[in-house]
């Protein structure tokens, strides 16, 4: 199964790909993770993304695309693989389709989450994340065990650097700006289906799992 998560920044692609991902036991691949720990680990690549990333930029296409290349080629990635975060512009869109091609493989399905503009902004000024581990939180929606700290590795939780109001802003630019194209280049293989992303976690999670159960997806497959 190859699934592609798609939707604005803070709709909850990260959460809800995690928890596909989990219970189909299909590779995450998200760049927007593997920028942060290269971040967090100081390195080359880390430095380079760090200034982007907290501009609302997109990171190159060539060095995004690599690097994803990499994932969805590896044996972690047998039983497939949800995206989410990558392709983010047309371009990336045609590399994806020809990494796959070349695998003999295809998309299956385009998850489109939506959630309202106003909810997005929102949504960003009470999420906190790992610093850590990198896990994701919500201080409303999903909040920590114990305040300020991490469930997983008790690492302190922090406001990622581009969650300020302006950088939010200029993501959803970006978001409409190139990325929603891609809507329209799904839509000609017919394999987007839209998602209402309000709610919380669980009734957000329980909405895909019954879309992947209509397009016969949610059974696993044995070859
Ligand atoms: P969100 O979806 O909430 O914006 P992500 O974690 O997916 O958060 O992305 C954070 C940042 O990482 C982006 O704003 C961008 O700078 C960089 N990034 C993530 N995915 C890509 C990509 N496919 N191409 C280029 N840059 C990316
Ligand atoms: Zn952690």
């Amino acid at each position: 199964m190859k699934l592609l998560f798609l939707g604005p920044p803070g709709a909850g692609k990260g959460t809800q790909a995690k928890l596909v991902a989990d219970k189909f036991g299909l590779l995450h691949i998200a760049p927007g993770d593997i920028f942060r720990q290269e971040v967090r680990e100081g390195t080359e690549l880390g430095r380079l993304v760090e200034g982007i990333m907290a501009e609302g930029k997109l990171v190159p296409d060539d060095i995004t695309t690599q690097i994803i290349e990499k994932r969805i080629k590896s044996p972690e990635a047998a039983e497939g693989l949800v995206l989410d975060g990558f392709p983010r512009n047309v371009a990336q869109a045609e590399a994806l389709a020809k990494i796959l091609g070349e695998m003999g493989t295809k998309l299956d399905l385009v998850i489109n989450l939506e959630v309202p503009e106003e909810e997005l902004i929102q949504r960003a000024s009470t999420r906190r994340v790992c610093s850590g581990c990198g896990k994701p939180y919500n201080i409303k929606l999903d909040p920590p065990k114990t305040e300020g700290q991490c469930d997983v590795c008790g690492g302190t939780l922090i406001t990622r650097p581009d969650d300020n109001e302006e950088t939010v802003r200029q993501r959803l630019k970006v978001y409409h700006e190139l990325t929603e194209p891609l809507f329209e280049y799904y839509n000609r293989d017919g394999i987007v289906v839209s998602i209402n992303g309000c709610g919380d976690v669980d009734s957000v999670f329980q909405r895909i799992a019954e879309a992947l159960e209509q397009k016969g997806l949610s059974g696993k497959r044995d070859s």
